[in-house]
């Protein structure tokens, strides 16, 4: 466990309770997907499970279980969305080590041979193109 307690005023269980918006792209009993406000890559996207926990630390595993069975899923959907070369899949635990929001979350992005990553937590991205590559993801979910 990491020993600190859950905090339900994080950004994300406000995205779970429905008081603030996000662009959504898969959403089951368990887990919610939807795109990262900041994206480091075009069809960066983040999952989470509904279940509270701060990270990986506190987890129930038969939560993780189920979350990263959705992250397959989702970086499948993505890969085949934005045409990647490779996928990257990312998850911090603390300050030390990244983290910013404290609702446990897989980060998906899509990555192409020669393109950096923009800086973690960097720039807003337009509402638009992130409707737009939404629909992308969501598009080839199923498929
Ligand atoms: P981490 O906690 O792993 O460092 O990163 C949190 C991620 O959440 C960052 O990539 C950041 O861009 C993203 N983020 C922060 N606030 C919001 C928000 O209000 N909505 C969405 N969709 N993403 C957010």
């Amino acid at each position: 466990m990491s020993g600190i307690a859950y905090d339900d005023g994080n950004i994300f269980a406000k995205i779970l309770r429905g008081e603030i918006p996000c662009h959504r792209v898969y959403e089951d009993a368990d887990t919610l997907a939807f795109m990262d406000v900041m994206p480091q890559a075009p069809g960066h996207l983040l999952v989470i499970p509904k279940q509270p926990s701060r990270n990986m630390l506190d987890a129930d595993p038969a939560v993780l279980a189920k979350t990263i069975a959705v992250v397959q899923k989702l970086a499948r959907a993505a890969q085949d969305a934005f045409d990647a070369d490779g996928i990257y899949i990312a998850q911090f635990n603390e300050p030390a080590a990244g983290q910013t929001v404290f609702h446990l979350h897989f980060h998906i992005v899509p990555r192409h041979e020669g393109e950096a990553l923009k800086p973690h937590s960097g720039k807003m991205e337009d509402n638009e193109i992130l409707a737009t590559n939404a629909e992308k993801i969501i598009g080839e979910l199923g498929n």
